[in-house]
């Protein structure tokens, strides 16, 4: 049994990695401060003796008593709403919320995950990304909170790699989807699907031909915990390379949803990428990794978990 920190465990993504690795038989300590997350994606585990939840911000000191095995820095917000509304909390949790938890690392001697994005590789002129492209990235951009934040964290990561000989993993997550994402995150599925439930129309930004590929967040869990157990020490796409443009989504899930609602357009936020579609070249290789499951699918069990939402949540937009 390893003893493994998740950091964001109240999240979308660290609440589905604190369920896998709880379900492989080990101990896991989860921390977050709720900024984004919500308890009630990790309340099912409280009862269990091998868990146990820290309300902490990261960007303040972090104490864990005993061993670590394995530490994942997955505490960020990660939607574009959060982290224009919180942009320093933003900048924060990645520069000095990471260096906290990579001291927390070296003391320990544990394994260190950060989650990276395809964010990092900005407004990219390279299409596919591969994981050798070093991006277009706009620094004093509205975005660039986010994007230079995950950019200074791979950074010190490799910097404690390099100079202290730490054990560390690095994940390029692509856009993943699945349920306990928020509602009102803002996101494009989040959006569209309580669009769709109240009966409003369906919000394409731009002219809606900027492409994204979204992955199933069980796909993505897997391929994080192939990466965690590889001994890959530099950074990995892990996403879904199926890519579609957001107008072509939009009436994708008009047809799910069967609502008869229609698109309108809105402005397209400043510095949004143009396209995005991960290169999984390494991560099958490496990992024997490849998302296994499609659209379809994966919007369908989405659309069963917004569905099943109170009508109370369901109104509480931020459209
Ligand atoms: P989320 O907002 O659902 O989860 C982030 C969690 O971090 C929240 O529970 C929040 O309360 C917590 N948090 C934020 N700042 C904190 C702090 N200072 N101290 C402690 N906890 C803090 O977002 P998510 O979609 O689950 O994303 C999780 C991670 O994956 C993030 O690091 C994000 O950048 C990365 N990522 C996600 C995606 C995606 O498509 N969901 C894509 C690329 C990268
Ligand atoms: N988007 C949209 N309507 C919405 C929300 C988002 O057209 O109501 C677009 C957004 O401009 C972007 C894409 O959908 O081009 C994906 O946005 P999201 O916020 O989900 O993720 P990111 O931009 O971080 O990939």
């Amino acid at each position: 049994m390893k003893r493994i920190l998740i950091t964001g465990a109240a999240g979308f993504i660290g609440s589905h990695l604190c369920d896998r690795f709880i379900a492989e038989g080990h101990e896991v300590i989860a921390m977050d401060n709720l900024i984004t997350g919500d308890l009630k994606n990790i309340k099912h585990l409280f009862p269990l003796e091998r868990f146990t939840f820290y309300n902490h911000d990261v960007t303040n000191f972090v104490y864990v008593p005993g061993k670590l095995d394995y530490i994942l820095h997955f505490a960020s917000p990660a939607s574009p709403i959060d982290y224009l509304k919180i942009p320093i909390q933003t900048l924060k949790v990645g520069a000095l919320g990471t260096h906290n938890l990579l001291g927390l690392a070296k003391e320990k001697k544990a394994r260190f995950m950060i989650a990276s994005t395809s964010e990092i590789y900005g407004d990219p002129l390279v299409h596919p990304q591969t994981e050798e492209y070093y991006g277009n990235v706009n620094t004093i951009g509205p975005r660039g909170v986010y994007d230079e934040a995950k950019r200074f964290q791979e950074s010190i990561t490799m910097a404690y790699h390099r100079f202290h000989g730490l054990d560390t993993r690095i994940v390029r997550i692509f856009n993943t989807y699945g349920p306990r994402m928020r509602l009102n995150d803002g996101r494009v599925i989040p959006a569209f699907m309580g669009q769709a439930l109240r009966g409003e129309d369906l919000t394409v930004f731009g002219d809606g031909s900027q492409t994204r590929s979204f992955c199933y967040v069980d796909d993505e869990i897997e391929g994080i915990y192939r990466l965690l157990m590889s001994d890959y020490t530099h950074p990995v796409n892990i996403g879904n390379p199926n890519e579609i443009t957001i107008k072509d989504f939009a009436e994708e899930i008009i047809k799910l949803t069967g609502t008869d609602q229609k698109i309108i357009y809105k402005p397209l936020p400043k510095d949004d990428p143009m396209q995005r579609q991960p290169d999984i070249t390494k991560a099958k290789e490496i990992l024997g990794w490849e998302p296994k499951v499609g659209r379809e699918e994966g919007m369908r069990k989405t659309f069963e978990f917004f569905k099943g939402l109170s009508t109370e949540e369901l109104e509480k937009t931020e459209h």
